[in-house]
């Protein structure tokens, strides 16, 4: 006997769907994390084979695969390496009103740069080579968006 369901041809739809999670951010991921929201903070890893300072911190050395054991404290201020400034407005991506910029930062002390937003600065001033500080949140989460962002230091150091 015939069953019905063997003459229906299946129709796909696509769509998608939005599933709320959580996780741990791991053992160096969760010092790091509370040390900027607890204490306005950063913090990397020295590689104890390779010399090498990770912010933002790693477990294991990339480079070498040695397990980083040494925490340093970085910064507070860094060194733009490179940015892009974004003029169009995305409001479920963006946290702060264009134009403003992404820049690769290298905060004293660490040999890896990081990622983090731009604001407060005249466009003629953003170039390599240029000194920042970081903005931090009023109430901080536990998140990198503790640091609001970046913006060019006020006092030359
Ligand atoms: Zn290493």
């Amino acid at each position: 006997m015939a069953d019905w369901r063997d003459e229906v041809e299946p129709w796909v739809l696509e769509s998608r769907i939005k599933v709320p999670y959580t996780w741990t951010a791991g053992e160096t991921g969760s010092h790091y994390l509370l040390e900027l929201k607890d204490n306005k903070k950063f913090w990397g890893t020295r590689c104890p084979q390779c010399k090498r300072i990770y912010h933002v911190p790693k477990r294991n050395c990339p480079e070498c695969f040695t397990e980083c054991t040494e925490w340093v404290e970085l910064g507070p201020l860094g060194t733009l390496r490179d940015y892009t400034i974004m003029r169009k407005a995305e409001p479920r991506l963006h946290t702060l009103p264009v134009p403003f910029a992404y820049g690769v930062i290298f905060l004293d002390g660490s040999d890896t740069g990081f990622l983090h937003l731009l604001y407060e600065y005249e466009e003629a001033d953003l170039a390599e080579g240029l000194r920042v500080e970081p903005v931090f949140a009023e109430e901080r989460t536990g998140h990198i968006l503790d640091v609001k962002y970046f913006r060019p230091a006020k006092a030359v150091s």
